[in-house]
């Protein structure tokens, strides 16, 4: 299954992967990312995606200026 793990306490709040794909993530009310439809698992957020989803994100995680992105295969 593919998933994407985001370590949401790090995060900057710059928007890079909003711009990456924002069919995935939006900016939630505290001024950080939030990756639609995650749930919580003790330090980060986790959901699954699709292929589709996969390569985009993958830019994202590349890009995320702090590296709290990791998309697993
Ligand atoms: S690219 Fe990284 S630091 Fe920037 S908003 Fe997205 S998750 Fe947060």
């Amino acid at each position: 299954m593919l998933k994407i793990i985001h370590y949401r306490n790090k995060c900057i709040g710059c928007g890079v992967c909003i711009e990456h794909t924002p069919d995935c993530w939006f900016i939630d009310l505290d001024g950080k990312a939030r990756l639609k439809g995650s749930m919580k698992k003790k330090d980060f957020y986790v959901r699954d995606v699709t292929q589709v989803e996969v390569a985009e994100n993958e830019q994202a995680a590349k890009d995320c200026p702090v590296k709290i992105i990791k998309v697993l295969k």
